[in-house]
Parts: C-alpha cells; sequence; structure tokens
C-alpha cells in the first residue's frame, strides 16, 4: 500500500494521532479481492489478518481519529469524533482516485466517550453486505475491503465476537465535521476544511469567484441525486445524523439500515428511531435539513454581510427540493423504462406507488414484476385499479423504443436487494455457528443484483411474511 496521507499532512489539529488496539488472535473472515484490484493493492505476500485488524500498522500508514460534532436525531453534539475508527491513510487507485483506508472497531481513541471502541461481528458483517450491496446497485458509497475477527469478545448485552471493519471512502469528511469547528467560532478552520474538501471532491470548483457558495451547491446536488437513488431501491439509511452525512455524497455507515419489503412511506426500521425521523419517505426532508446546518457553518465564508450569506444560502437550500424532485423523477422514468419526458410521468410514478402501498406490495418485486411481462405482470392480476393504471401506462409506453425501453427497466429494477431476513439468517449463521456460508452466498447474490439469467427464488422473493416489527440496532 503506498500511502500519502494529505490529510495528517495538511489538516493538523483536525484530529488526534492514535493507533489500533493490538487483537489477541486476529483472522481474516472476507476479503473483497474486486475491490483490492481496482485499488491497485497487490497484498499476496502480506498478512491481510494482521493488516485488516489493526495488529500490524502498514508502511506509510499516519494512524488518526477525525474529531467532528454532529446533530444526532435533531439534538446537537459538540464533541464527537472517530471513536472507534482509525484512519490508516489515503491511497490512490490506478484510476486516479484518492481513497481513505479506515479500520472501524479496532479501539478506544480520545473520542470514544463510554464507548469501548470495539465493534461485534453482526454489525461488522451488516455493514459490509450493505456497502456492497448499494455498490452493485450503483449507488454512491463506502465499501468494504475486508473483515476479521480480532480473537476477543465485546460486551454487548450478552458477550459477542469482536470484529473490525476495514473501509474505503473517498473521505471521511462529513457535515458534521464542519461543525464541529463553526460551533466553536473556529472560522479559519472552517475555511481550510471546506478549501481541503473542494480540493479532494470538487477541483472544478477551486478556481471559481465563488468557491464556498459553489461548495454548497455542489454537496446539495450529490445529496440530491444520492436520496433519490435509495429511494429508488427502498434503502432506509436509518441515523441520518449530520455526522453521518458525508459531503463527498457517497452513504456511509451503515447502522440499523435496511430495505423496505412492502411499499410504505413511514417505514421505519431502527429501535431508536421512535418518532421516525429518518423513515423511508423522510429522507429527502432530512437530507436538506441537513444540509442547511452545513450551509450555517458556510455563512462567515459566503459573504462579509450576514443578510447577504443568509440569502444566497437559502437559495441553495431552498433549491434542493426541485433538484431533489427532478432527481427523483429521472431514477422514476428509468425503473419505469422511459426514455423520453412527458409531463404526466411524476404523476403516471404516483398514481403506481399509491396503488402498492394502498395493496400493501411488495416493492422491489413490483418493479420487477412491470419490468419482466409489462402486458401481463401477474402480481397485479386481482386489482382492478390497476388495470386502469396499466392503460395509461401502456398507452405511455407506446412510444418508447421497446428493447431499449426494457433494457433500462431490467438495468435499473434490481432482482436481488439485501433482504431483512436473508441478511438476518446470514448473520446468525456466522455470529452463532461460526458459518460464513450464508453470508457468502448471499453476497455473491448481491453482486449481481439485475443478473436475470437464472432467477434464484429463495433470494428474489420477499419474506412469505412480512415481519412489520423487524428492528435493527445501531452503535453495537
Ligand atoms: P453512529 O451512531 O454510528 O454514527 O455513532 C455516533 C458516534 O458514536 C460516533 O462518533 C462513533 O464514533 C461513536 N461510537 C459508536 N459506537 C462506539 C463504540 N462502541 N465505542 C466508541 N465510540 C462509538
Ligand atoms: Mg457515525
Ligand atoms: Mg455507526
Amino acid at each position: 500500500m503506498k500511502f500519502d496521507n494529505t490529510f495528517y499532512d495538511q489538516m493538523q489539529g483536525f484530529y488526534a494521532e492514535v493507533g489500533p488496539e493490538a487483537p489477541p488472535s486476529p483472522e481474516l473472515l472476507l476479503f473483497n479481492t474486486a475491490l483490492a484490484d481496482e485499488l491497485g493493492l497487490d497484498l499476496r505476500d502480506q498478512n491481510k489478518a494482521a493488516l485488516f485488524s489493526g495488529a500490524e500498522i502498514p508502511a506509510g500508514a499516519a494512524p488518526l481519529a477525525q474529531v467532528y460534532a454532529g446533530h444526532q436525531f435533531g439534538g446537537f453534539s459538540a464533541q464527537l469524533g472517530d471513536g472507534r475508527a482509525i484512519l490508516l491513510g489515503e491511497i490512490t487507485s490506478p484510476s486516479g482516485a484518492r481513497m481513505d483506508i479506515q479500520l472501524k472497531g479496532s479501539g478506544q481513541t480520545p473520542f470514544s466517550r463510554n464507548g469501548d471502541g470495539k465493534a461485534a461481528l453482526g454489525p461488522v458483517l451488516r455493514e459490509y453486505i450493505m456497502g456492497e450491496a448499494m455498490h452493485a446497485l450503483n449507488i454512491p458509497t463506502t465499501r468494504a475491503l475486508a473483515a476479521t475477527t480480532t480473537g476477543a469478545r465485546v460486551q454487548r448485552e450478552t458477550g459477542l465476537p469482536g470484529a473490525v471493519l476495514t473501509r474505503i471512502a473517498s473521505s471521511h469528511i462529513r457535515v458534521g465535521t464542519f461543525q464541529f469547528f463553526a460551533a466553536r467560532g473556529q472560522n479559519d478552520q472552517v475555511k481550510q476544511l471546506a478549501d481541503y474538501a473542494i480540493a479532494r471532491h470538487f477541483p472544478d470548483i477551486s478556481t471559481s469567484d465563488t468557491p464556498y457558495l459553489d461548495f454548497l451547491r455542489a454537496v446539495a446536488d450529490r445529496q440530491a441525486a444520492l436520496i433519490a437513488k435509495w429511494i429508488a431501491v427502498g434503502f432506509i439509511h436509518g441515523v441520518m445524523n449530520t455526522d453521518n452525512m458525508a459531503i463527498s455524497g457517497e452513504t456511509i455507515d451503515y447502522g440499523p439500515c435496511a430495505f423496505m419489503d412492502t411499499y410504505d412511506l413511514k417505514t421505519v426500521f431502527s429501535s431508536i428511531d421512535r418518532q421516525g425521523r429518518y423513515a423511508y419517505g423522510n429522507q429527502p426532508l432530512i437530507a436538506r435539513w441537513n444540509l442547511a446546518r452545513l450551509a450555517e457553518t458556510l455563512l462567515p465564508l459566503l459573504s462579509n454581510d450576514d443578510d447577504t450569506a443568509i440569502q444566497l444560502a437559502t437559495t441553495i437550500i431552498d433549491d434542493f427540493a426541485p433538484t431533489y424532485e427532478a432527481a427523483w423523477l429521472a431514477e422514476m422514468r428509468k425503473k419505469f423504462g422511459l426514455i423520453s419526458a412527458d409531463g404526466g410521468d411524476a404523476d403516471l410514478a404516483n398514481d403506481f406507488l399509491n396503488l402498492l402501498a394502498q395493496h400493501k406490495l411488495d416493492f422491489t418485486t413490483a418493479f420487477r414484476a412491470l419490468t419482466s411481462s409489462s402486458e401481463h405482470p401477474n402480481l397485479f392480476q386481482d386489482i382492478d385499479a390497476f388495470a386502469n393504471w396499466k392503460a395509461r401506462y401502456r398507452a405511455r409506453c407506446a412510444g418508447e423504443h421497446k428493447t431499449k425501453s426494457r433494457a433500462l427497466m431490467r438495468a435499473n429494477n434490481p432482482i436481488y436487494i439485501p433482504r431483512n431476513h436473508l441478511v438476518e439468517q446470514a448473520l446468525d449463521a456466522a455470529q452463532s455457528e461460526g458459518d460464513l456460508g450464508p453470508v457468502k452466498s448471499l453476497l455473491t447474490r448481491l453482486k449481481s443484483p439485475f443478473d436475470d439469467t437464472m432467477v434464484d427464488t429463495k433470494y428474489a422473493q420477499p419474506p412469505a411474511t412480512v415481519n412489520s416489527g423487524y428492528k435493527t440496532f445501531c452503535g453495537t
């Protein structure tokens, strides 16, 4: 690994230098060969179990924990930071992409507060599975390079096997990173961070006359595109706190996340989200709220005049809603196989979604039924209202190129998503029996979510009975 650590070199005061804890007996469980190849990593002669558990610090690494703040469920915490994650450093892939390599679950840092700095095997595997599934669905995301066990147990409600996830991200700068310095009135640091983020993620902006305004707009645009993609596959992040929103526009921090089975805008899985703040259908609104928090941190950089700064920032936050709507409509057109644009497309999409909600239909299989047989999707046979919708849809599709339209649908309506019941079964087998078989089989399916050459119904079907009380847990 050839490290070139710009955050370490340029951003003193934004982190604490701290290394991982040495685990007692590390073992490699999963290694992402495809990702390693993409990153240009040649680790053939290396001890991967040691490297990806924190037992061995690779040459050139400069381990650190980043500081940040964040709004958690709407309440501000001025002092957060990597409590159980260590950034080893940055590498550049053969394609020229600068990537962070981070160990998650490798022990305490100065920002651990009351936490043990550790991660249990289940959540590490969940993050691995979810991140890889999102990547295969063409959704920007951090990724998992490796999962190791430490040989130590971590104490939760019970003792659980300890594990470490190696996370790859185009950076770990969050909305909360800006908030940490803004909350302390350290505007020079906010500027330094913005300059760093612009250089790293939006180099085109660096020569602009209004770089910080452009930066805010660029981050907002990426979030609009990202959330539209989440909505289009039924993904629920579960804990969209400002410290879990990456400036890069990648999905980050797979805690209590899940994919929706039955279509319902109010779907919540996280055990701690009792108010439904982060419900499926609320995610665009929350993204906008989080962006408003980012905008607040940038105000001093936008203008010397407070009113002007607020006005400029407000324009961008106001633009988020139409930008998101356009991104959502573009995603929907792909799902419905519409290459051309028509003024009635949003209504057509919403009416279909409303039918799914009324009849409690499975989101993923409904779109796939439309894809594989738009003439006779048998999923909807019994529903009269659907016949009316289908007539409208057929009329709308009449002008589209049939083959191209079908190809678009097949590439945008997945057969395989990480279904909750499958993820639970797989994690259970790994945690209680040490059997990684189900995790690996699931990962294989999720790697090719659109592959319809031989549909594997076990992985394609929704559960026989949807567990509406399904809960996911975070921070474990
Ligand atoms: P999250 O809800 O995963 O975004 O975590 C919120 C904050 O709690 C972050 O600053 C984490 O680093 C920290 N944290 C979560 N779990 C632990 C843990 N087991 N030990 C120390 N810090 C943790
Ligand atoms: Mg987090
Ligand atoms: Mg987390």
